[in-house]
């Protein structure tokens, strides 16, 4: 009996001590970028140049990293078509507008700026139809109107020349580094630089790339060069350092987290008599960002203290099963998990046995 008495202090004892040793930092986390992936880096390509499609796209592929393309769309051919539309469908790659036919707005009326978007815009609409193009990228780095960008877009790519923050200063003037022999990101360091620099400011490093090797385009960039930055993100993936997205994923990450609010709801139960209990076995978040669902649509990784008691946890929302990881950090165990925010589409934490 002794024995028994001691044995239950002594549990008691551990699982205080285990309450104690655990002070979680926060309550609930949105992760900075995805996965709690230290910085972000998109790869975009402009001009729609030949060997984009038959050096750089391929070699992506075999990466399994998905890439950008502004296109411009007057000179895409129909093999480009072809491959865009297998890249955007089984690959993840974005489809941004580059113009018709590389136009700068500098030299175009507001009615011609806004018809030259409407044009590349209904041009990749027909060869891409189930794709919505809802990026930009400014030609010779000159910014259009942005009254109309902004209607038709909702981020869109200059060239500053430097790596954002977190938060870019303006979505309609997203900066890039400028790739290739005429521009600053020649060699494999060059695009070192850029990587460190984005994982020492958790901001978001993205690269323009106009023609490749011997391409008689602009600013050809070395396809070793590319394949060697692709090969360090690869070897470093074991790190979570880098989140290598298309630029479109990395806005909508940025806005949402910015903009997300969330509240953790505890559930009830009636039973017996009117009587309302706590509902333990169950959590409700309420995850709003407040931004246009049919847009913002790109899933937010979140980190939740697990409950107290609770051992094995199933995320749902909207009735699906959420992938979610159990990890423990300085003695505190998180339930990890990516969730679209959307307050119609409540998430439910749900205790398991
Ligand atoms: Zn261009």
């Amino acid at each position: 009996m002794r024995v028994m008495n001691n044995i239950k202090t002594l549990y008691a004892m551990i699982v205080l001590l285990g309450a104690v040793g655990c002070a979680p930092q926060t309550e609930f986390e949105v992760a900075t970028w995805h996965g709690f992936k230290q910085c972000a880096i998109s790869y975009t390509m402009e001009d729609s140049y030949d060997n984009q499609f038959k050096i750089a796209l391929p070699m992506f592929h075999d990466y399994d990293y998905p890439c950008t393309f502004f296109l411009t769309t007057r000179w895409c051919d129909r093999t480009k078509w072809d491959a865009l539309r297998e890249a955007t469908t089984i690959w993840g790659c974005e489809v941004g507008s580059h113009t018709v036919d590389h136009a700068v707005y500098d030299t175009l009326t507001r009615e011609q700026q806004k018809q030259d978007i409407l044009d590349a815009n209904a041009r990749i609409n027909v060869k891409l139809p189930m794709y919505k193009c809802n990026t930009f990228a400014y030609t010779d780095c000159v910014v259009g109107d942005t009254s109309i960008i902004s209607r038709h877009y909702f981020a869109a790519r200059g060239c500053h020349g430097y790596v954002e923050r977190a938060t870019p200063n303006d979505y309609l003037n997203i900066s890039s580094l400028m790739c290739g022999s005429n521009e600053a990101v020649r060699n494999f360091q060059d695009f070192m630089n850029g990587f460190n620099t984005a994982k020492s400011s958790g901001g978001w490093c993205i690269f323009s790339i106009y023609d490749i090797d011997d391409g008689a385009g602009y600013s050809p960039l070395s396809s070793d060069v590319l394949r060697a930055s692709l090969d360090y993100l690869k070897e470093q993936e074991k790190t979570n350092s880098f989140w290598v997205t298309t630029f479109k994923n990395a806005a909508k990450y940025s806005k949402e987290r910015d903009n997300a609010k969330w509240e953790i709801v505890k559930d009830t139960i009636k039973s017996g008599s009117n009587r309302v209990t706590e509902d333990n076995d169950k959590l409700t978040i309420r995850l709003e960002d407040g931004l246009d669902d049919d847009i913002y649509d790109h899933p937010l990784t979140l980190r939740c203290p697990m409950p107290f008691g609770w051992r094995e946890v199933e995320v749902l929302q909207n009735e699906i099963v959420l992938d979610s990881e159990i990890k423990t950090i300085n003695g505190c165990k998180y339930i990890i998990f990516d969730a679209v925010p959307n307050g119609n589409k409540k998430i439910y934490l749900i205790k398991l046995e």
